[in-house]
């Protein structure tokens, strides 16, 4: 029976298309859940009414079943602590909120917006900075200020109020993260932050503190950028008198050139996409580009996001989930921000490339050899592939690498045939030809051999052969070792493309 306390949640906000920021906070939730035979749930904080987008829940849950992080909880799991998704349990943070007010941890505040712009201004002509907190909450429209009566009658002729935390005044609050170590905040440089709006909901704090004490989180794994709200959230926890979960701060993804965070706006300015899946604004239409869409494969994915920021101790890079399941823990969390690097990503999309095997590919690219009419043989197309892969990225670059294996060359690259094509070249061919008709066993070694030979005997030099030889098979220069590649199109197809080649190119004057 699995018995173990440990409980972690990926807890995203539908306000658009996930990060792969984002996802690496998943991935590692995920990594850390089943390390410890722990239980990983989702939630979806969608409490921000005015920031929902529709679609942006389905995509993420699309996004990380594309990637094979798996929940226990969630959603569409259901589970034990549900509902999983906020706007469900909207009727519950009320009364908290309502508790802490009782309990003289927070307060009702009546400012209206203008009043609040108003106060801002004036702080500023004075060259300050306004802040709702303990050295002005005195002078503002709220609970603590106004007489009880004045309050009870202003909420019960719905007055429009919002709950505000009552940070206290003078307080160092240490607080132990497992990635950046002890963390000591001052009390003084918080703000009495909003816990509940005017429109009924909470906002993200009092949501999140209140969900993760009842859905029995025992970690939060969460981005950097959470960290100024953990102060608040810790208070919160000691307001309410509940235990409160460890934290772990995960460091920021940084653009390739180190220069700030890899934010959702980079889209595809810089070249790469910062989505798992394409995706297409609702509102706009307009499409910015994903991994998965990209000819990434999820593994290769994953693989390189988990090593940004974590590393296993030594210097392995290829990992598939189940091997970073073994190995991953927060404390090889590393502190400072990991730099995005677009030529590493394809990198380990080559290694995964290498490591499948040619059938899978196979049967990735025969559609795409579809498209480009051509029906050919499995088996054939194994054999193809498994010539070709290393040097291909991704499955749609093969095509590129791999179109001579289907079809005859149509024109022959003008570049090569200037630099490849001699004025020997036409009788040579035509002797290789002859050469090459005699051969009864065509595999690769026996048509090398012969040809080293006959190249040998008559004092040819190979590169001016081999390379016009290969001019008139491929139709440039380009492509895997020559022999292998005229014993898998064969002879006669061999012998055809030579004759082809005589005739089109000629001899040269
Ligand atoms: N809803 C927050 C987000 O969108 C969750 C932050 C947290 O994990 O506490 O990232």
């Amino acid at each position: 029976m699995n018995d173990s306390k440990i409980r972690v949640r990926f807890a995203p906000s539908p306000t658009g298309p996930l990060h792969i920021g984002g996802v690496r906070t998943a991935l590692y939730n995920y990594l850390f859940a089943r390390k410890n035979k722990g239980k990983f749930i989702l939630r979806i904080e969608d409490t921000d009414q005015t920031r929902f987008v529709p679609g942006a829940e389905e995509y993420i849950i699309e996004a990380l079943d594309w990637c094979g992080i798996r929940f226990d909880e969630g959603v569409r799991e259901g589970g034990d602590y549900g509902p999983y998704k906020q706007s469900e349990r909207k009727a519950m943070y009320r009364k908290y909120a309502e508790q802490l007010v009782a309990s003289g941890y927070a307060y009702y505040a009546f400012d209206t917006a203008e009043e609040l712009a108003d106060m801002r201004k004036k702080s500023e002509a004075v060259k300050k900075t306004f802040i709702y907190n303990a050295d002005m909450r005195h002078q503002l429209k709220n609970s603590l200020t106004l007489p009880g009566e004045k309050t009870k009658k202003l909420l019960e002729t719905k007055t429009p109020y919002v709950i505000r935390f009552k940070i206290p005044q003078e307080r160092s609050i240490k607080i132990n993260d497992l990635v950046r170590g002890e963390i000591k905040v001052r009390s003084q440089v918080l703000d009495d932050k909003v816990l509940f709006k005017s429109d009924g909901m909470p906002t993200y704090h009092l949501a999140n503190v209140v969900d993760d004490h009842f859905m029995k989180i025992s970690h939060v794994i969460r981005g950097e950028e959470w960290l100024p709200s953990l102060p608040l959230h810790v208070l919160l926890y000691e307001a309410f008198g509940w235990d409160k979960p460890q934290f772990a701060h995960l460091p920021l993804l940084l653009k390739p050139d180190g220069k700030g965070k890899l934010s959702k706006r980079d889209g595809d300015r810089l070249g790469f996409p910062v989505f798992p899946l394409q995706w297409i604004d609702p509102k706009t239409g307009e499409k910015t580009s994903g991994y998965r869409e990209e000819g990434y494969f999820p593994e290769a994915f994953i693989n390189m996001l988990a090593l940004l920021g974590w590393n296993p101790g030594d210097e392995r890079e290829i990992f598939s989930l189940d091997e970073m399941t073994q190995v991953f823990s927060l404390e090889r969390v590393g502190k400072s921000g990991s730099r995005f690097d677009p030529e590493k990503a394809k990198w380990f999309n080559h290694q995964y490339m290498l490591k499948k095997n040619n059938r899978e590919l196979a049967q990735m690219f025969m559609p795409l050899l579809k498209n480009h009419g051509i029906i050919a043989d499995t088996e054939y197309v194994e054999k193809v592939v498994s010539l070709v892969k290393e040097r291909a990225h991704f499955v749609h670059e093969l095509w590129d690498q791999a179109d001579f294996f289907f079809k005859a060359p149509e024109s022959y690259d003008p570049k090569a045939v200037k630099k490849r094509w001699k004025q020997f070249s036409y009788d040579q061919i035509t002797a290789l030809k002859t050469l090459l008709a005699g051969i009864d066993d065509f595999s690769p070694e026996n048509t090398e051999a012969a040809v080293k030979k006959w190249l040998e005997e008559n004092g040819y030099g190979m590169g001016a052969v081999l390379n016009a030889f290969r001019l008139l098979i491929v139709g440039t220069l380009k492509g895997p070792h020559l022999f292998d590649i005229i014993a898998l199109i064969g002879q006669e197809e061999t012998l055809r493309r030579l004759e082809t080649g005589l005739h089109e190119l000629g001899r040269k004057e």
